[in-house]
């Protein structure tokens, strides 16, 4: 006998504009609306905040889109599918979007299909062109309800219900401002957060930069964003926000499970195969001495590694706001690096792989030539010509019987991970407190507070 009950998966995308409003606080007055109005709907998961491509160029700030997974009695589908879209569209209003902006609604009913989790992995690591987009709305058929018809965020809401795989996840407790506040100033006091930080650092990440004594769980935008405190799981966030002192009224807050933080998006790529706005990693070989650009910014060449099939070399850009210059500038001919970023493409250089973080594998030996030491002062000799012999210019002594000394320079970078500094950490970029926490996660119902 079949359930009373179906999965819905509802995912948003693009509901933010110049003028104002986010997907998440979209979502999360969304999600306050259906608890509402369905008393038996129940989320099956938290709603996930999913991070997408950061190299596309259509793309909202951050490029997040969202998915809510609710569970609903089968009768009342139609009725939940009609709140989803009259609520968006009520939401767009009221932040006076544009009839041609993106902003997107998708629907799946049942099951997430194999397809939507490939699809989910293109939009994280690849750029999706609108056939792809259209091919699968199709195979989706009449399972999957689009109400507010095609729009480029169907992207972003497609990717987000297709993430719904087992992998390493974080979570982000995301607070609202009262609408009244917009301006960029958020009122937050940085000592509390600063002891936040040290209370919780453990089991959340980003919150604090020391270095520039900057909030990191701020935003500086004009959103209704306050701030967000992202961690490894809920009821850890709900403590630490708590301590937070604030001095703005909160609208309210809500916990969404994420792909922040787990370099979800840096996979394995080979060389020749590492193609425009693609991100990824691959092994390769550094070809000639790093360049340092006016200002600061490292640029290296580097070629596929003898194992790979077919050879390839390109350009790596490190900026300087990464952190990582100062390590990149010291790589050196033959080094073996694992380099991940975003490819961009530079009228001047041809593909330029955008450095997010790297490592350093293996250190080529770099040497250097030097004329042999005078046995007598211990002056490095000249030579007297070709076949002639040494001679010390500072005492005198000649000799035929010395030949040139290797010299091993002693390198001034370790082999191991570089990863950037905490203030230029993108959103799906591990940072370094990250690393070991990694966990496998699976889609859990929400208990205790989760939104307020
Ligand atoms: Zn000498």
């Amino acid at each position: 006998m079949s359930s009373v009950f179906e999965v819905l998966h509802i995912g948003i995308d693009d509901i933010d504009s110049p003028s104002g409003g986010c997907t998440t606080h979209a979502a999360y007055r969304l999600v306050k609306e259906l608890l509402h109005n369905f008393h038996d709907l129940r989320l099956i998961d938290y709603p996930n905040l999913v991070r997408l491509n950061p190299a596309v160029p259509f793309k909202t700030r951050g490029n997040g889109a969202v998915s809510i997974r609710v569970s609903v009695r089968r009768e009342l589908i139609d009725r939940v599918v009609d709140l989803v879209a009259k609520f968006i569209e009520r939401y767009v209003r009221s932040y006076e979007f544009r009839t041609d902006e993106d902003y997107a609604v998708a629907i799946l009913m049942g099951e997430v299909p194999e397809l939507l989790l490939n699809f989910y992995r293109k939009a994280l690591t690849d750029f999706i062109h609108i056939d792809y987009l259209m091919r699968i709305i199709r195979s989706l058929g009449g399972r999957c309800i689009i109400p507010l018809g095609i729009r480029r965020g169907l992207i972003g809401a497609l990717a987000a219900i297709g993430w719904f795989l087992k992998c390493d996840c974080t979570y982000e407790l995301i607070a609202y401002r009262s609408a009244e506040r917009l301006d960029p100033e958020r009122c937050i006091d940085l000592e509390s957060v600063k002891l936040m930080d040290n209370k919780f650092k453990n089991r959340t990440f980003l919150n604090f930069d020391y270095e520039e004594n900057k909030l990191l769980i701020a935003p500086h935008g004009p959103d209704p964003v306050l701030l967000g405190i992202r961690g490894e799981d809920p009821s850890t966030l709900v403590e630490a926000f708590n301590t937070l002192k604030l001095c703005e009224n909160v609208e309210g807050w809500m916990i969404f499970r994420t792909n922040q933080g787990t370099d979800a998006h840096l996979i394995n790529r080979d060389l020749q195969n590492f193609k425009f706005l693609q991100t990824g990693c691959a092994k390769v070989l550094v070809e000639s001495k790093p360049r340092i650009l006016p200002g600061g910014d490292v640029i290296l060449k580097v070629k596929s590694t003898p194992e790979s099939e077919s050879w390839s070399s390109l350009w790596v850009a490190v900026f300087k706001e990464t952190g990582l210059t100062g390590a990149a500038r010291e790589l050196a001919k033959g080094d073996e690096i694992y380099v991940c970023g975003s490819m961009k493409y530079w009228s001047n250089l041809g593909l330029v792989l955008h450095l997010e973080k790297f490592a350093i594998m293996k250190l080529a030996e770099v040497t250097v030539v030097k004329n042999p030491k005078c046995p007598r002062c211990g002056a490095r000799m000249k030579s007297s010509g070709r076949n002639k012999g040494w001679k010390c210019i500072k005492c005198g002594y000649r000799t035929k019987e010395a030949e040139k000394e290797v010299l091993y320079v002693r390198r001034k970078v370790k082999e191991g991970i570089y990863v950037p500094k905490d203030s230029a950490i993108k959103h799906l970029t591990k940072p370094a407190q990250r690393y070991g926490r990694e966990k496998l996660c699976t889609p859990t119902e929400p208990k205790g507070k989760w939104i307020c």
